[in-house]
């Protein structure tokens, strides 16, 4: 193939990135909580509308402290999607607590609410739920299943900042709710993350565990005299640096978002009726929920057809991609989980799903090539 390879996802270049790192290097201070953390929490608390946001060095890690806050012990258990990202599963597993693998709905992929309550035990300390692609699962009843037990929710809304339920912003719904700035999210830092604290009484355990435990922040701020070591914890903290690079990302967000979401509508209008002709069904978006156009999927009709399209693409020289093996079937899931009832969409989701290409700053003719490429799979090709 001569035509140049269309990569699955590209970090977008920020227009003050360098900028934002060069005023860091000049300051002498790169470590965490300067002004770039101080403005990009602010932008975030703006998009999020949620109160209390702290920057922390992964998804992954603000999921952790989520455990730490919940004290997690071995015996505890998480009700988590099994069509989920492990670090879900792995924040729980390493405080020896037990992972709970529940089915997600057949044709969005995220938790069906409706098996939450039947996995509850007496054990159960948190309900996750993860909102894939930006569409959450219907949130008042998971609310509603999770106070009727007293049970904390907490939303991984790695794909969804910006995004909504309802008229309501993702990330608000739960005690806890956590965000990614992983370099193949909508907005990066590198690696990079969030976690949003909606429950009031979390807010000040949750600065101490990401300073290592200490009451530092409280220093900072003046409100003590000294410093020293007061609960669990750990370094969730990003250094300036990356701070710098979110914060000039946050000042593009409504561009970001802007590009995506024309990307992912001309998916969704170019390749309605090729679906409709082979039997798949493309990614839509419930009445509820709003467009972040995090990702763009078809749903093939079966794993040959999964395959069969994947390696299409490829020949076209096109990197599409499949998405998570079910946590339940995969080594450590069986490992360090338990699973009450089977989960066939999981699978089912897993094993038909074909993401295409999707980042702000693909050009037109990049999509209309994707478009072009999957179009002569299938109906054309055995015509
Ligand atoms: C990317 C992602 C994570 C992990 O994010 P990191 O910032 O890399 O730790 C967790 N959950 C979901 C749903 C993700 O997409």
């Amino acid at each position: 193939m001569s035509e140049e390879k269309i990569v699955f996802s590209r970090p977008f270049r920020a227009e003050r990135e360098g900028e934002n790192l060069e005023a860091v290097l000049a300051s002498g201070h790169a470590h965490g909580d300067g002004r770039f953390t101080a403005s990009a929490t602010a932008k975030l608390e703006r998009i999020t509308q949620s109160k209390n946001v702290l920057l922390t060095t992964s998804c992954t890690h603000a999921l952790e402290m989520t455990s730490v806050l919940l004290d997690l012990k071995p015996g505890d258990e998480v009700i988590l999607p099994s069509y989920t990202f492990p670090s879900a599963a792995t924040a729980v597993s390493a405080y020896g607590a037990t992972s709970v693998f529940v089915d997600v709905q057949k044709d969005t992929g995220v938790i069906d609410p409706e098996l939450i309550e039947d996995a509850i035990t007496p054990r159960t300390k948190a309900i996750s739920v993860m909102h894939y692609g930006g569409v959450a699962p219907d949130m008042r009843r998971v609310l509603d299943i999770a106070h009727t037990h007293g049970i904390p929710v907490i939303e991984d809304n790695a794909h969804g900042l910006g995004g909504a339920w309802n008229g309501q912003q993702l990330g608000t719904f739960g005690a806890f709710a956590t965000q990614s700035f992983h370099s193949t999210k909508n907005v990066h830092s590198g690696e990079g993350g969030a976690l949003l604290i909606n429950d009031e009484r979390f807010v000040e355990r949750a600065e101490i565990i990401r300073e290592k435990g200490t009451n530092r922040s409280r220093f900072l701020r003046g409100q003590v005299d000294k410093y020293s070591w007061v609960d669990k914890g750990s370094s969730y903290l990003p250094s300036e640096l990356n701070a710098a690079v979110l914060d000039a990302q946050l000042e593009q967000f409504d561009q970001i978002q802007g590009l995506r979401v024309e990307i992912w509508e001309r998916y969704a209008s170019e390749l309605a009726q090729w679906a409709e002709l082979n039997g798949v069904a493309p990614m839509t978006l419930p009445p509820a929920s709003a467009q972040v156009a995090h990702l763009f999927y078809l749903l093939m009709p079966s794993f040959d057809a999964q395959q069969g399209l994947l390696q299409h693409l490829r020949d076209h020289d096109i990197i599409g991609t499949f998405h998570y093996i079910p946590l339940d079937s995969s080594v450590a899931g069986r490992k360090f989980g338990r699973t009450p009832r089977e989960c066939p969409n999981s699978l089912d989701f897993s094993q038909r799903i074909v993401r295409l290409p999707l980042w702000a700053g693909m050009s037109e003719a990049q999509v209309a090539r994707v478009i072009a490429a999957v179009r002569s799979f299938g109906v054309t090709r055995a015509a």
